[in-house]
């Protein structure tokens, strides 16, 4: 979903509001941060040229599903996102949403909302026991044999990444 500034600029009312659903094909750049599904969107806000500058407000319901980074099991989530920002045209400003060739894309804009949020590490719960660094069981699940110091150095290194 893309909106030009232009568009605005022009419009008699100096703004557009808005209510549309973003597609799962145009949320893209989320399974790096273990997110393997998204249903689809419905944000709803409004864009405003305010003395030739815009502002860009909006809140939207994220369903997804994710990957444990500790026992690696898919869970499902629903996060809400806000967002009341300037634009920017200025590919250097760090303040605003960047709006290329005076493009405002929407769903960028909650993709990196997603991402910033994804920052920490993502459980399944607060106390996820995770997966035994010896034989790889389900600590949550099943209880296993492996003594403290007895780690098969192969799923030693697998943990040690998903730290
Ligand atoms: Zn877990
Ligand atoms: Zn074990």
């Amino acid at each position: 979903m893309k909106i030009s500034l232009y568009d605005i600029s022009k419009n008699p009312t100096k703004g557009i509001e808005f209510s549309r659903k973003i597609e799962i094909s145009e949320l893209g750049a989320l399974a790096s941060v273990g997110i393997v599904d998204v249903k689809d969107v419905l944000v709803t806000g409004s864009l405003v040229d305010l003395d030739s500058q815009y502002v860009l407000k909006f809140t939207c319901t994220v369903e997804m599903t994710q990957v444990c980074s500790r026992c690696l099991k898919e869970y499902s989530l629903k996060e809400n996102y806000e967002v009341d920002s300037m634009i920017s045209q200025d590919e250097a400003d760090i303040n605003g949403i960047i709006a290329e060739d005076g493009i405002v894309d929407i769903a960028k804009v909650i993709v990196d909302e997603i991402l910033a949020s994804k920052s920490m590490k993502s459980l399944c719960s607060e106390d996820c026991q995770g997966l035994c660094s010896g034989c790889g069981a389900d600590l949550n699940v099943e209880e296993c044999e492996c003594e403290e110091d007895d780690i098969d150095p192969r799923f030693a290194g697998l943990l040690d990444l998903l730290k």
